[in-house]
Parts: structure tokens; C-alpha cells; sequence
């Protein structure tokens, strides 16, 4: 449970302004996160991390000397957008280029390659690495499918002292990807975490047991075990973490024992006592482990063990000094603490002209789309469980924010007496940079691209036109996530109702009928996705618990275009 919240929407706002006045000497706020106060030395290649709120000290408590330039910040559990990664970035950058580091998640994944091609478009030198520590997230032969957890901070820290020490990019990125290749974690939970403003939590776990391979966003464990003892669970831990390494010469290793958010120092303490024991016995040497909350989960319980081998060059990076808010080591700072300027950011939008008959659609637009927000509103908590099914719970309120957002620059492009094609693209900006996860940059692209293909030039708009804008969007979604029919996610739902709406129009249907047929084609193949096996996206770690529950983004979107049928009278 969260206790201490104002509006639930603004958690992860009200989070980051409260921390960024408590540490106005090491960070400063940028539009998407925080970056450093104080001035790195020029040419210093700016290693930017990030991901959704919900995991401090991840991912704004490590900023400042020795440790990243900055941390793009998302809402709870959601990916940050590219925008905000662009941002960030630009205020971090130091001349010597940018290396962004995320936990492998979908949606960080999307938003953050994004970002990567935006700021090269603009002339900036950027990397991205995403790290899979999680040795219970995929078998190890599809090792680059895992998600990242704890093992996210040896990985950043790496990279951090690296760039310190002036490596090029080159450099930087080489020896991140190595720690990344020599990290693993597994973790395990005791109960469930509540999202701010929610009454109950993502999962739970029965009394006297644990779930073995959490998630850290409420992605429930792997396998349900008996609560063990505090020796057998470091054995558990042990034997999951270092059964992949055996072979390996490298003995010196650097360890975190992780917790997650409710669970008790003294605890760490007690388990870190057999973990350490068994190490040793094992021939390790442990070098500067680190025990506490360094990744967590909101309010989850449990912990999480991570390894990383460290040769000769990995060493004395791990060991190196930094100095932020929640992770201090030696005395790392520079000789002039000279403050960072910080480049203000602005999103430049070009005005497009639009004829009155445009402008008189786009009212229509915007009156759907309003609709389309009630009706998910009420769909919220709906939307969510079927979400928490096999992901993270988030589905609900991301979508809810997402077309919040939407309604809200589309508002404002009727406010400039904009046209239809620029209130779709204006609403689907809106919509990824403020819903975060997945479906957030997916739809928010959907609609950008659906806004492209109409011209608001024009004074005549056909059916034709908007269901071709329709199909558009649903291609965007297609090329930029990359699933297949039968992967189970929206696109199960979104090809059936584009290839029933085509052939409708096409054999000459009244365009709201053939829109009604389309739309009860989506909310047919959104059921369907129920008897599916997720093979992309967060629900794949949990694909059988997945079966017998349908595709919560295949759910959303019938929903959707049902709404958007019934608002046309059709
Ligand atoms: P997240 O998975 O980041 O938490 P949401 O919960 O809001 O985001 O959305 C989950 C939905 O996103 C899934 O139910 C699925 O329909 C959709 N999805 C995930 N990955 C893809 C993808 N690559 N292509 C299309 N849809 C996807
Ligand atoms: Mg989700």
C-alpha cells in the first residue's frame, strides 16, 4: 500500500519535484528527468540511464559524479517517451556523446531507440545498451530477451566510471556490454506491490510462500515456492545466479543483495550472512558488495541477487569513487564544483494550415476522441487486471493518460483553429510522451501517422480518406513493434478489424456499416487472443499464466473502435 500520495496521476511528478529540491546540489530538473548540477568536464561522454518510476534509488538516485549524467524519469512502471529521453540527453551531453542504458523492456526499448535516432538525426554520437541480468525473465539460449533488474546498477556504475576516466564512446559502450554479459540476478518476492492510489496489489503471494523470478514491476514470480529459511533461500539464490558462470576463471566478483522495497536491512543482513559464507566456499572473492534497496519495486517484498565477474578492467570501475544521492563511494568530486548550465529545451511546433472544412472535421475528431476517454476511463480497472494477468497492471492507467493527453493537445489545435490531420498528429505526440509503456508510444504513433495521411489543405474528406488514415495508423504500429499476428497484442485485434474495414468499403458498404462490421471483427479477435501464447512484449516472461486470459492492448482497442463506431451512429 502507498500511503502517502496527493493525486495518484501525479505520484511520479510530485516524487521527482520533491527529490529534485532535496538534492538541488547534485541534480538539477530537465523536462523528461534530472541531470547533473555540477559541470562534467567537456568531452566526457554522458552516460544517460532511465526507465519508469517506482524503483529508487533507480534511476534519478544515481546521478552525479562517478555515476550517470542523467536519468530520463517515466511514470510508475511506464517507459519514459522519446521525447524525454531526447531531452534529458541534450542536458546531459558533454560533447563526448551519449550512451543510453535501460532495462531491456519493450516499451524502454522503443522509446529509447527512438530517441537514439532522433538525437544521431541531430548530429549527437548515441549508443544504447539494454541490460538482461534476469536470469528468470528467458533460458539462457535466448538470453537477449531478458529483462533487466538489479543488475541494471553494476552495469550503469561500469559504464559511469568508464566515461569518467575519459574513454571514448567506443570504449564506454565496450565495457558496458561486457558487465552486461557478466551480470546475472535472479530475485524472489514474499507479496505484491500496490500502484499509488490503487486498493490492491499488482499480485499476491500466499501466506508462508514466495514467487520465485520476480519482475520489478510487479510482474509476478516464475514458480510459487515454500517460504524458505533465510540460509536456504541465499542457497536458492546462489545456485540460480552462479549456474551460468560455471567455466569462467574469473573468481573476483562484485554482489548486490537487493531489496526490494518492504524488506528489512536487518534481513538483507541475515541472508547476506549465508550468501556470503557459500561464496566464499565457492572460491569467490567478493569485491565491495553492496547490500540495501538499490532497485526497487514500490512497496514490493522480496530481494534480489546479483553477481557480476569482474576481470582486470572491470574492477577497478566497479571500485571507482561517485558520489550522488543514494550511492556514495570514496570521495569522487571535481576540483571546481562550477554549476552546469542547463540548455532549456522547447518543443517547436509548425503551425500547418488548415482549410475551414478541415477545421470543421477535426471538431468531430476531437468530440470522438473525447468520447473514446470517457469510455476508457470507466474501462480503467478493467483494462488493468487483464494486464496484471501476465504483465504489470499498468495497461489501464497508461491508456487512460495517454488519451487524457490526446484530448488535451487536441484541444489545443481547436483552440488555434487547426485541422484534422494536425489534430491527430498533435493528439498522438501528446498521447506517447505522456502515457508511457508500451501501448503509450505504440497508439501515440498510430495517431501521428493516421494524422499524416490527411490533408488539411483539403475541402473535401471522404469515408475513404479516414478509414486509409485508420489502416495507417495500424501500419505504424506494425513497423515500429514489429509483432506478427499471433504474437497476442493488439495487432491480433487491429489486422482483422483493417482487413474487414477495407473489404467492406471496397464491395461499396455504407461507410458507418462497414465500420460497425469492422469494429465487432476487432471485438471477436480481441476474445480470440485469450486461447494465445504471448510471444513479444512483458506478458511474454509469463506466457502460460497469459492463456485463457485475452490480449489486454487487443481488449483496449476493440473497445476503442466500438466507441468511435457508436459516436458516429453507426
Ligand atoms: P507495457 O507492456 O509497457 O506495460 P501496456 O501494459 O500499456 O504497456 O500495454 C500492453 C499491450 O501492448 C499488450 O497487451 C499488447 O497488446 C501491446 N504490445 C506490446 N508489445 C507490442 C508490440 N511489439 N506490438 C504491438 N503491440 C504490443
Ligand atoms: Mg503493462
Amino acid at each position: 500500500m502507498t500511503h502517502l500520495v496527493n493525486d495518484p496521476a501525479n505520484f511520479a511528478v510530485d516524487m521527482l519535484d520533491g527529490f529534485a529540491e532535496l538534492y538541488s546540489g547534485y541534480v538539477a530538473k530537465v523536462p523528461g528527468g534530472v541531470v547533473r548540477a555540477i559541470a562534467a568536464p567537456e568531452g566526457k561522454v554522458a552516460v544517460v540511464v532511465g526507465g519508469g518510476s517506482g524503483h529508487y534509488p533507480a534511476f534519478c538516485g544515481v546521478v552525479g559524479p562517478g555515476f550517470a549524467d542523467g536519468a530520463v524519469c517515466g511514470n510508475i512502471f511506464a517507459s519514459p517517451s522519446a521525447q524525454d529521453a531526447c531531452n534529458v540527453a541534450m542536458a546531459a551531453s558533454n560533447g563526448g556523446g551519449i550512451l543510453f542504458i535501460t532495462g531491456n523492456y519493450a516499451g524502454d526499448v522503443l522509446n529509447f531507440d527512438q530517441a537514439q535516432s532522433r538525437l544521431v538525426a541531430s548530429g549527437y554520437d548515441v549508443r544504447n545498451l539494454y541490460v538482461t541480468d534476469d536470469v528468470a525473465s528467458a533460458p539462457v539460449e535466448e538470453i537477449r530477451k531478458r529483462r533487466g533488474i538489479a543488475g541494471d546498477v553494476p552495469v550503469f556504475k561500469i559504464a559511469s566510471a568508464a566515461a569518467e576516466a575519459m574513454l571514448s564512446l567506443d570504449e564506454v559502450q565496450r565495457l558496458a556490454i561486457k558487465a552486461n554479459d557478466y551480470t546475472r540476478t535472479l530475485g524472489v518476492a514474499f507479496a505484491g506491490c500496490t500502484l499509488p492510489g490503487a486498493d490492491h496489489p499488482l499480485f499476491t503471494v500466499p501466506e508462508g510462500h514466495m514467487g520465485l523470478g520476480l519482475g520489478i514491476h510487479g510482474e509476478p514470480g516464475i514458480a510459487d515456492a515454500a517460504l524458505p529459511t533465510a540460509a536456504e533461500l541465499a542457497e536458492i539464490l546462489v545456485n540460480g545466479v552462479l549456474s551460468e558462470f560455471e567455466g569462467s576463471d574469473l573468481k573476483r566478483i562484485a554482489v548486490i543483495l537487493n531489496g526490494l522495497g518492504a524488506t528489512k536491512y536487518e534481513e538483507l543482513f541475515v541472508t547476506w550472512g549465508s550468501v556470503a559464507k557459500l561464496l566464499k566456499a565457492r572460491g569467490y572473492t567478493v569485491v565491495d558488495p553492496e547490500v540495501g534497496e538499490l532497485v526497487t519495486s514500490l512497496d514490493m517484498a522480496g530481494c534480489s541477487l546479483t553477481v557480476t565477474l569482474l576481470d582486470e578492467e572491470l574492477e577497478p570501475l566497479w571500485c571507482a569513487p561517485a558520489n550522488t544521492p543514494a550511492f556514495r563511494k570514496g570521495a569522487a568530486q571535481y576540483a571546481t564544483n562550477k554549476r552546469r548550465e542547463i540548455v532549456q529545451v522547447t518543443d517547436a511546433e509548425d503551425a500547418m494550415k488548415a482549410s475551414p472544412e478541415s477545421h470543421v472535421v477535426a471538431r468531430q475528431g476531437f468530440e470522438m476522441l473525447s468520447s473514446v476517454y470517457r469510455m476508457l476511463a470507466a474501462a480503467e480497472q478493467e483494462l488493468g487486471d487483464l494486464d496484471a494477468v501476465a504483465g504489470d497492471g499498468d495497461h489501464g492507467t497508461g491508456m487512460v493518460r495517454g488519451c487524457l493527453a490526446a484530448v488535451e493537445g487536441a484541444a489545443h489545435v481547436m483552440d488555434e483553429m487547426g485541422g484534422v490531420g494536425r489534430l491527430f498528429v498533435h493528439a498522438g505526440d501528446q498521447w506517447a510522451a505522456k502515457a508511457g509503456g508500451t501501448s503509450g508510444v505504440l497508439w501515440g504513433n498510430a495517431l501521428r501517422a493516421a494524422g499524416l495521411s490527411l490533408d488539411d489543405g483539403s475541402s473535401t474528406f471522404t469515408p475513404g480518406e479516414f478509414a486509409a488514415a485508420a489502416v495507417a495508423g495500424i501500419q505504424a504500429i506494425q513497423t515500429l513493434g514489429k509483432a506478427q499476428l499471433g504474437d497476442k497484442t493488439m495487432l491480433d485485434a487491429m489486422l482483422p478489424f483493417a482487413e474487414r474495414l477495407e473489404a467492406e468499403m471496397k464491395s461499396g458498404t455504407p461507410a458507418t456499416a462497414a465500420l460497425r462490421a469492422a469494429a465487432d471483427q476487432a471485438q471477436a479477435a480481441a476474445l480470440n487472443t485469450a486461447g494465445m501464447t504471448p510471444r513479444i512484449g512483458r506478458a511474454r516472461p509469463l506466457a502460460e499464466r497469459s492463456i485463457g486470459t485475452p490480449d489486454p492492448g487487443a481488449i483496449s482497442f476493440a473497445k476503442i473502435v466500438n466507441d468511435a463506431a457508436e459516436f458516429l451512429g453507426a
